[in-house]
């Protein structure tokens, strides 16, 4: 059976058997901030089990991507050196939410296994929570295996929780044993040992508990089941291997690793398990870049960063020495598209942010080795044996090795780290970088607005541009609360009701008016310093302004709309790069002011021309179909489950809003938009560029700012047409022609140039002489440059045959100065060393071959002197 069709007999098995059939989530949890990856089946049905949501149906199976690098499963140390632990794998699973219970999730475990998959029941062995006699009984008299192949174990094998409290219970793990061969002794010691004899192929999980806060354990009332067999070790039972890497998942990998690196797989030797680690990190870099992760130095980030160098590394190890990582992404793409289609769509993108990194470490990776030995021969000769944690992190941060990767090179020369000096150091770092970002000032700003947290202000920015009257609930000028602010001072006010929007989520903050019969003043910016502290910074233009003071406020609603219709537009902008350059666009930064709007997200390559016109034409289209815009309160999983896109980046509250476009965007956000896109009038984007290894950024007007752009491009046309003299039509035409005009004049002048040599070359000032039977033609000129200078020396040698030839010119206030030695000679006379002596004489500097060398020096004055010098070097070589 091939990887896939047991995926397929596996969701068909579970489908007939009223199993709702719910695709793989992403390795990047949706909405559970306690886990950096996706590592088990459960994790997207957490919510279910925890009773926090309901779905339409009580049944589940999935093949679920998973990975286990971090957190309580980390198996990157096992990955390679065993035949069953991978970073990346995909869990088989089905699952009851208080559905069925126990003996029906054996029952089917049984059947699919010995029936489906015809697995022989005497290779098999069932471990069961030792106090779990239900299982026991189901097991032995319900299924009839015998009970010495019953294993009983304790809490830490057998016992499943969720966390410190929640769902909890007794698990039973089905195993598969590969045969003496592999290693002789009891089955319960080996299964205990984890020996690679046997193979944990299902664990099924019966939550039957609820573990309180205070420890003590409740009775579910409605038990449910999480099961999960590993894809690839079930491959490679059902293929006859001994070893996932054999099986079909891997092979392709292997093969190609082995036709990349001349090497052979398996050579009995440790350069087996660099194989095994390409071929198991590989998978995981290719499906963690696919869901949206890019390489960097912190959280996600940094794990796959470290994946793709650790596989690298094994990479250089086999004498691979370029980036090729990047290429056996493809190879992966190959074996599981079936599996996960929308891989093909993204593979380019995920080889070039592969090669992209490997390029960045390969750089690297060579000198930080030199760094390396060298600290390494010190800590040996210091009698220390470990290296210091300064040092380990000069290699982290200059040369970008993990700490895992110094601790394997370390550990190679039986030395050690220092990782608590390591992470100090790295602390010292992030500390100075926080304080240089934020500044001290920004430090003590916060404390001081923390001072004004229970001020309550109620915003009406959604609703509202005009509050007729509103209340001054403190003045603060240079970061202190003040009693007065007068006219023409500056400061900031906090008022009762506030129609101003607050910069946040990349919407610039409102601008307008405050107002009284005594009073007048311009807000200039509104910013909200913590969440719901609402500050407008203020100018006063007359009267005076104290606490307590009423006053209208009014927003300059000119520029709210300008900035309304950038935000609309920049969810437009959103969608429709994901509808035309894929799902892996992701939102990583975006500014919406009221001139402009500029959007960052994730994608490798520029933009073509053709897909800049695809995307300004379909948000233009979206704008004439004038779709209304619709808001909504919701919770943030309610918003998810309707499909909304969530910046990862951004920190949602209880409450989120939900913006809906038409069908066409949902998103949450909590800014100010228009009310139909009909509004936005025409969307122009203006720029399209990169920001970083991975991430372009596109600016884009909307509304009246799009119709001054255009009318900007238009002048300057109207302008060319006028200076050109031609029809705009006309203008690229005329642009080629004078191009062309142009190259004639050049090598018309770079004839003249030739021709003025020539002429040189009977000038009086040659000097041909002959020294020890040598012949030397020396001669000067002025306001030629290096090339003719060249070009000239070149037809001069071959005039002489045989012989040496000096050329000086004084050009532009410099000597430039050219040596060609012909082949004969170059034995006697070498050009480059003779350059170095004369090129003292006119203050420069100069090098080359020794049949040819140049030089180039500031003291013009010295020419002559140059020239008799030549002479002196030959007397004395010759
Ligand atoms: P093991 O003890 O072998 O590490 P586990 O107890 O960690 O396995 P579970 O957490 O119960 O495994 O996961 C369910 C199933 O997923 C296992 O029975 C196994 O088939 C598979 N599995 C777990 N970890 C890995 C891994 N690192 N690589 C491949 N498959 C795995
Ligand atoms: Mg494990």
């Amino acid at each position: 059976m091939r990887a896939n069709e047991i995926r397929i007999s596996f969701l068909e098995f579970f489908a007939k058997r009223g199993h709702h059939l719910v695709p793989s989530s992403s390795l990047i949890p949706k909405d559970d901030p306690t886990l950096l990856f996706t590592n088990a089946g459960m994790n997207q049905f957490k919510n279910i089990f925890l009773g926090l949501e309901k779905r339409s149906y009580t049944r589940a199976a999935t093949v679920q991507k998973c990975l286990r690098v971090s957190g309580k499963h980390n198996d990157l140390e096992q990955v390679g050196r065993t035949p069953k632990h991978h970073t990346f794998f995909e869990m088989l699973g089905n699952f009851s939410f208080g559905d069925y219970f126990k003996e029906q999730a054996i029952s089917y475990a049984w059947e699919l296994i010995t029936e489906v998959f015809k697995l022989p029941p005497d290779r098999l062995y069932i471990t069961i929570y030792q106090e779990d006699e239900e299982a026991f009984n189901i097991w032995n008299k319900k299924i009839g295996i015998d009970s010495s192949r019953i294993f009983r174990f304790g809490k830490k094998d057998n016992f499943w929780a969720m966390g410190d409290t929640g769902p909890c219970g007794p698990c039973s793990e089905i195993h598969y044993d590969q045969g003496e061969e592999v290693e002789k002794g009891s089955p319960f010691e080996l299964i205990e040992s984890g020996s690679d004899r046997f193979v944990e192929l299902w664990n099924l999980v019966f939550m039957e508990k609820f573990q309180t806060e205070q420890g003590q354990l409740l009775p579910l009332p409605k038990p449910s089941i999480d099961t999960g067999m590993g894809l690839e070790r079930m491959a490679a039972v059902l293929q006859g291997k001994k070893s996932n890497y054999e099986t079909d998942l891997f092979q392709p990998i292997i093969e190609a690793i082995s036709e990349e690196s001349g090497r052979e797989y398996p050579a009995g030797t440790e350069e087996d398990v660099y194989f095994r680690i390409i071929a198991d990190h590989i998978r995981a870099i290719t499906f963690l870049i696919g869901d949206g992760v890019n390489p960097s130095n912190e959280g996600r980030g940094y794990v796959l960063r470290r994946l793709i160098r650790r596989a690298y590394r094994r990479g250089n190890l086999l004498g691979l020495d370029k980036p090729f990582l990047y290429r056996l992404t493809s190879i992966v793409g190959d074996i599981m598209k079936k599996a996960y289609p929308e891989l093909m769509t993204s593979l380019p993108y995920i080889s070039r942010v592969c090669l992209a990194e490997e390029e960045r470490f390969a750089h690297t990776l060579n000198s930080g080795l030199r760094y390396f030995e060298q600290f390494a021969e010190e800590a040996v000769t210091s009698g220390q044996k470990v290296i210091s944690g300064d040092k380990v992190f000069k290699l982290y941060d200059t040369f970008g090795f993990p700490v895992d990767l110094t601790q394997e090179l370390a550990r190679e020369k039986n030395l050690d780290i220092d990782e608590a000096g390591f992470h100090r150091e790295l602390e010292v770092q992030k500390e100075r970088a926080r304080q240089s970002w934020e500044g001290e000032t920004r430090a003590k700003e916060k404390s001081f607005y923390q001072s004004l947290k229970s001020l309550r202000i109620t915003p009406v920015f959604y609703e509202k541009e005009e509050v007729e009257e509103t209340e001054v609930l403190a003045l603060i000028k240079e970061g202190k609360l003040v009693d007065i602010l007068k006219e023409g001072e500056t400061g900031e006010v906090i008022l009762s009701i506030t129609p101003f929007y607050a910069e946040s989520g990349g919407q610039v903050g409102d601008s307008g008016i405050l107002k009284s019969s005594s009073f007048s003043g311009t807000v200039e910016n509104t910013f909200a310093p913590l969440p719901g502290l609402i500050v407008h910074r203020l100018k006063v233009l007359s009267g005076e302004l104290r606490p307590g003071q009423s006053l209208s406020a009014v927003v300059d609603s000119t520029r709210r709309k300008a900035i309304s219709r950038n935000h609309t537009a920049t969810h437009l902008l959103h969608a429709s790069l994901r509808l035309i350059l894929g799902d892996h666009v992701r939102q990583s930064g975006s500014l919406v002011s009221p001139r402009r709007l500029r959007f960052d997200f994730t994608h490798f390559v520029a933009l073509s021309e053709e897909e800049i016109r695809q995307v300004e034409q379909l948000i233009n289209e979206k704008i004439r179909e004038n779709l209304p815009v619709i808001t909504k309160v919701t919770t943030l999983e309610e918003g998810l489950a309707e499909g909304a896109m969530a910046i990862f980046e951004e920190k949602y509250g209880e409450k989120v809003r939900l913006v809906r476009v038409g069908d066409f965007s949902k998103e949450l956000c909590g800014g100010i938009h228009v009310k139909n896109t009909g509004e936005i009038g025409f969307f122009k984007i203006i720029s399209e560029s990169s920001v970083a290894a991975g991430l372009r950024r596109i600016e884009a007007v909307t509304g009246e700012e799009a119709f001054n752009y255009v009318k900007e491009l238009e002048n300057l046309l109207s302008q060319l047409v006028r200076t050109l003299k031609v029809s705009s039509q006309e203008l690229p035409a005329r642009v080629d022609k004078l191009l062309k005009n142009l190259e004639e004049q050049e090598e018309e002048i770079r004839q003249l140039k030739q021709k003025l040599i020539s002429q040189a070359s009977q000038s009086p000032e040659i000097t041909i002489k002959e020294i020890s039977g040598v012949k030397l033609v020396a001669q000067k000129f002025e306001g030629l440059d290096m090339e003719s200078l060249r070009n000239y020396a070149d037809s001069l040698k071959q005039k002489v045959g045989s012989g040496v030839i000096v050329l000086a010119s004084a050009t532009d206030g410099r000597v430039l100065l050219v040596i060609a030695v012909s082949p004969d000679l170059t034995e006697k006379i070498q050009a480059n060393k003779m350059i170095k002596e004369i090129a003292q004489v006119i203050g420069g500097g100069g090098g080359g071959r020794t049949d040819f060398a140049q030089a180039g020096g500031s003291k013009t004055e010295n020419i002559d002197l140059a020239l008799q010098k030549c002479f002196d070097f030959l007397h004395k070589n010759l």
